[in-house]
């Protein structure tokens, strides 16, 4: 009987594969009563990019686990399913067929897997009970939530800091520990074997930075001011300041450096050659430049593709596009960003615009 079992076990092991290789699968939203959110995360309290109505089309390339919903229309679960932009929505609501889906390797909302953490890595255990645990850009609950991994989420710790003291579930300690994705979850909910090494002193700076000496900065759009906008109560997410300019305006290079990206960054069937709209997802036609410094300036909603090339050297005032209101804007403007440590650039290392360049001698605000 035993042996039975055993060859049971080793067929199903055999099977999995080809499960996993399964390409994405179309489904449909079942969401009668209002529409479904599309999350960043495995979670409600993750940011909700946008909606789908009753009866939309999803293409789900992968699942993970995240936080259980009882109320959906379709069936209890605690399985999200991933679409095809990387954006997320509860299995709860979503009417499929049968095959199993394919388990996410890696997710925001859930980290790495334990199992096989890369060398110099303790694997780890989320115990947080009924709350899950917030991953935050620093070691601290002020500092901003990123995602929130529910209790059981296998972990792979880097390294650890001393941050707030908490009082949790496991001990009460001031240390956290930063995941592979650059985020602290408190060590107080986490069960794990050995402690994990101290983390490299170079941390993120705080704003101001100094960039590179002797760099000359200027205004992107002289003329025109910024609103302080940066991570606002109202809109956590924005990691920019917004300088409201006419159609066209020419949109200067903040400083000497390189194009990197010259990008239209906009949602599936979109065009960044005509006027986006609040609720149109990205940053439309955008450029990306590296300065010396490790410092990285983005320019988001140009009118139409920018006129520098990646690769191509730019001098500091160098027209590099136009204004315009393409992807998520609701008026020609200027979104405008500013990372230290880079590349790569993205929400952890984006500073407030304002002080950085008031610093620099180019105050946009
Ligand atoms: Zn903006």
């Amino acid at each position: 009987m035993r042996k039975i079992v055993l060859l049971a076990a080793v067929l199903v092991g055999a099977l999995l594969p080809a499960v996993e290789a399964q390409a994405a699968q179309t489904a449909t939203v079942v969401s009668p009563k209002r529409p479904l959110n599309v999350r960043a995360g495995a979670a409600v309290w993750t940011a909700q990019l946008r909606t789908l109505p009753h009866g939309s089309p999803v293409t789900i390339v992968c699942q993970v686990r995240g936080q259980l919903i009882n109320q959906g229309s379709v069936r209890v679960t605690d399985q999200w399913d991933r679409l095809s932009d990387g954006s997320y929505v509860s299995d709860a609501w979503i009417r499929r067929p049968q095959q199993a889906l394919p388990p996410c390797d890696t997710a925001p909302a859930a980290a790495a897997p334990a199992a096989g953490a890369a060398a110099g890595t303790t694997a780890g255990t989320v115990a947080s009970g009924s709350t899950p645990l917030k991953a935050r850009t620093g070691p601290a609950h002020g500092a901003r939530l990123i995602s929130a991994l529910p209790d059981g989420t296998p972990l792979t710790l880097v390294c650890q800091v001393r941050g707030e003291n908490i009082a949790g579930l496991v001990r009460t300690t001031p240390m956290w520990n930063r995941l592979p994705s650059g985020t602290y979850i408190s060590d107080a909910y986490v069960r794990r074997g050995a402690t994990p090494p101290a983390c490299p002193a170079a941390a993120p700076p705080a704003a101001p930075v100094t960039a590179a000496p002797g760099e000359k900065w200027v205004s992107p759009l002289p003329g025109f001011s910024a609103r302080p906008g940066f991570r606002t109560a109202r809109n956590p997410n924005h990691i920019g300041v917004d300088i409201m300019a006419f159609t066209g305006t020419p949109i200067r290079a903040a400083s000497a450096g390189t194009v990197v990206e010259v990008v239209c960054n906009i949602e599936a069937g979109r065009s960044c050659d005509q006027p986006g709209s609040a609720s149109v997802r990205g940053c439309g036609w955008y450029v990306k430049l590296q300065h010396a410094g490790g410092i990285s300036t983005l320019y988001c909603h140009m009118v139409r593709r920018a006129v520098v090339e990646p690769g191509q050297k730019v001098a500091a005032g160098q027209v590099i596009g136009y204004v315009g209101s393409s992807g998520n804007s609701s008026a020609p403007h200027l979104h405008y960003e500013v990372h230290v440590n880079a590349p790569p650039t993205g929400p952890h290392n984006a500073i407030d615009p304002l002080p950085f360049m008031r610093t620099h001698g180019a105050p946009i605000g």
